[in-house]
C-alpha cells in the first residue's frame, strides 16, 4: 500500500531535524526517517554560531540551547607559551555575539524536542533504500527493521542523510573535491590547566593542536598527525599518545583525563554543484563536507534547512509558484563554496610544514590578526552573520532603493532587532515582513494575504520600503513610495 506525504526527510541528524521541525511548525505533513537506532551520543559539531542561534530563536527553544552550552568568546593562537594572536568575537553584531559551545548530541536533543513540540517524531531504524522522481511526486522505498519494504509517495524528498547520502547517489550528483592527505586525531576528554573562555590553538613545527572548550573542564582536542601513508590509521588512539602530543605541542603542564571519545579522522572537502533535481533536494553534509576548522559544517547545513523550509511550505500551501524552490540551490551552493574555501584556507594555514613558511605565518598573524578590521571580518564570516544572497533570483533592488553605510542591501541579512517583538519568520505562517509605511503593508497584505504579514515594522532608517523574507533576509528594497516595485516582486512569487 502506498501512503502519501507532502515531504519525506531522509536522515535525522541536526539538518534533518531542523528541516522537519520547521516544516511541522508551518503545518506541513512531513515524515522523517533515520536508519540509525538512536541519535548520536558524540559531541561532533561543538559550536552553534550567531546566525544559527538567531534562526533557532524562532522555534521558541533558544533558552534550552543556551542552557546546554557555554559562550566561547574567541581564539588564542600560541606557539608553546608565546601568545601569537588573540581573536575576539565580542564585536559580532548579533543578539548572540559569541560561539555557543554545545556538543552536537545536545543540539540534536533540543532539536528533537522542538520537533516533538510541533507534533513530529523521528521514525528510527527506517532506511531510505531507493526512490524514483516522477512528475507528480517521488516514490520512495523505505526498509523497516524487520526487512519489510514500504512504498511512500511524497510531493518532495529531502536528503539530509549525511556525507554518504543515498539520495545524492540516487540523483547521480558528483561529490566533487578531495580527501586531505593528513591523518588527524580527536579526543573528547577533561583537561586541567586551561582557561575555557576561548578556543586555544597551538601552532607547532610538527602540526597544529587545538583545544575547544565544551563545558567546565571538558574539551575537544584535535591535532594533525601529518601526511598519511594512504591507508589511514585504524582503531582508537591511546590516551597516553594524546597526552604525549599535548606535552610536545602545547604550553606544558596540561593534564588529560576521563576520555569520552578518542578517534582518528580524515578531512574531506567535497561539495555538489546543484543541491537537488526535480522534486528532490539535498541539505547539510549530503551536499557539502569540509574541514572542521571554523566549525561551520553543521551550522551551514542547518541554515540550508532554514532556507528550504519556508519555500517548501509556501509552495505546498499553494501560496507560491514551485519556481520559488529554484532559488534554493543557487543561494545555498554559493554559501557552501565560500564556507569550503574559508575552511580550506584556515586548515592550510594551521598545517603548514615548511619552517620558513611557518615563521612568516607567525609573524604575519601577529600583525594582521591584531587589526580591528581583520578581526571584525573574521568574526562576521565565522558567525555566518555575513551570509547574503546578492545574486539570488529572489533578490531585487527597486528604483531609488535607499543606500547608506548602515543600511543593509537587498539580499543581505536584516538586522534581527528590526523585527520588533517576535523574530522574522516566527509563528505558524511563513510570511514576508514589510518594513515601511503601515499603508504599504496593508495594501500588500490585501493583495497577497498568504505571502505578506499585514503588520508593518518601522523602516530601517531613512525612507524606504523593504520586504524581509521569512528567513530574515531582505528580498526587496526600494524607495518608500515604490509600492509597485514591491507588488511586482511578490507577484513573481505568488501563484
Ligand atoms: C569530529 C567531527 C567534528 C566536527 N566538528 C564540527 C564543528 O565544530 N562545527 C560544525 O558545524 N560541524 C562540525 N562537524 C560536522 C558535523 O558533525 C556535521 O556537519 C553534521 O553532523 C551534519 O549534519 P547532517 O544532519 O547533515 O548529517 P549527519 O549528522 O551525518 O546525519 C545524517 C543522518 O542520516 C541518517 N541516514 C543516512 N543514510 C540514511 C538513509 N539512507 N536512510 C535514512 N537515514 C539515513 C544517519 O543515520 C544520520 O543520522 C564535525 C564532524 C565531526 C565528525
Amino acid at each position: 500500500m502506498t501512503e502519501k506525504v507532502q515531504v519525506l526527510v531522509a536522515g535525522a541528524g541536526p539538518v534533518g531535524l531542523t528541516l522537519a521541525a520547521e516544516l511541522k511548525r508551518f503545518g506541513v505533513n512531513v515524515r522523517i526517517v533515520d536508519k540509525a537506532p538512536a541519535p548520536t551520543d558524540k559531541s561532533k559539531a561543538l559550536v552553534l554560531w550567531s546566525r544559527s542561534l538567531e534562526l533557532l530563536e524562532r522555534t521558541g527553544k533558544i533558552a534550552d540551547y543556551l542552557a546546554a552550552g557555554q559562550p566561547g568568546h574567541g581564539t588564542r593562537i600560541s606557539k608553546g607559551r608565546e601568545l601569537i594572536a588573540e581573536i575576539d568575537l565580542d564585536g559580532i553584531d548579533s543578539p548572540y555575539p559569541y560561539a555557543l559551545m554545545i556538543p552536537q548530541n545536545e543540539t540534536e536533543r533540543v532539536l528533537g524536542e522542538t520537533l516533538a513540540g510541533f507534533g513530529g517524531a523521528v521514525e528510527r531504524q527506517v532506511e531510505l533504500v531507493a526512490f524514483e522522481d516522477g512528475p507528480n511526486g517521488v516514490t520512495a522505498t523505505l526498509k523497516h527493521p524487520d526487512d519489510r519494504l514500504e512504498q511512500v509517495t511524497a510531493d518532495w524528498l529531502v536528503g539530509c542523510d549525511g556525507a554518504h547520502s543515498t539520495v545524492r547517489h540516487g540523483l547521480g550528483l558528483p561529490f566533487e573535491g578531495s580527501t586531505q592527505p593528513s591523518d588527524w586525531v580527536l579526543a573528547d576528554l577533561k583537561v586541567e590547566g586551561l582557561k575555557p573562555d576561548k578556543l586555544d590553538l597551538y601552532w607547532h613545527a610538527e602540526g597544529v593542536l587545538a583545544f575547544f572548550p565544551i563545558v567546565g573542564n571538558r574539551y575537544r582536542v584535535i591535532a594533525d598527525l601529518g601526511p598519511t601513508d594512504g591507508a589511514g590509521r585504524s582503531g582508537e588512539p591511546a590516551l597516553a599518545d594524546i597526552q604525549a602530543l599535548v606535552d610536545a605541542r602545547g604550553p606544558g603542564g596540561l593534564v588529560l583525563h576521563d576520555p569520552y571519545w578518542l578517534a582518528y579522522f580524515h578531512i574531506n572537502e567535497r561539495k555538489v554543484k546543484d543541491y537537488g533535481r526535480g522534486r528532490v533536494f539535498l541539505a547539510g553534509d549530503a551536499a557539502h563536507i569540509h574541514s572542521p576548522a571554523g566549525g561551520q559544517g553543521m551550522n551551514t547545513g542547518m541554515q540550508d534547512a532554514f532556507n528550504l523550509a519556508w519555500k517548501l511550505a509556501l509552495v505546498i500551501r499553494g501560496a507560491a509558484k514551485a519556481d520559488l524552490l529554484a532559488s534554493y540551490s543557487p543561494e545555498r551552493s554559493a554559501v557552501g563554496d565560500r564556507v569550503l574555501a574559508n575552511a580550506t584556507r584556515m586548515t592550510d594555514l594551521a598545517t603548514l610544514r615548511n619552517p620558513v613558511a611557518q615563521a612568516v605565518r607567525n609573524l604575519a598573524a601577529k600583525v594582521v590578526l591584531g587589526l580591528h578590521q581583520v578581526q571584525r571580518k573574521m568574526s562576521e564570516a565565522l558567525s555566518e552573520t555575513e551570509i547574503a544572497y546578492p545574486k539570488s533570483p529572489l533578490t531585487v533592488e527597486g528604483r531609488h532603493a535607499p543606500h547608506g553605510h548602515d543600511l543593509p542591501r537587498a539580499g543581505e541579512r536584516c538586522p534581527p532587532e528590526a523585527a520588533g517583538g517576535l523574530p522574522f519568520g516566527a509563528g505558524p505562517d511563513p510570511r514576508f515582513t514589510v518594513l515601511g509605511a503601515g499603508s504599504a503593508a496593508t495594501a500588500l497584505a490585501a493583495r497577497f494575504p498568504a505571502l505578506v504579514d499585514a503588520h508593518a515594522r518601522p523602516p530601517l532608517g531613512g525612507d524606504g520600503l523593504w520586504l524581509v523574507r521569512p528567513d530574515g533576509y531582505i528580498g526587496f528594497a526600494g524607495a518608500a513610495d515604490d509600492l509597485a516595485g514591491a507588488e511586482a516582486y511578490l507577484a513573481a512569487i505568488a501563484v
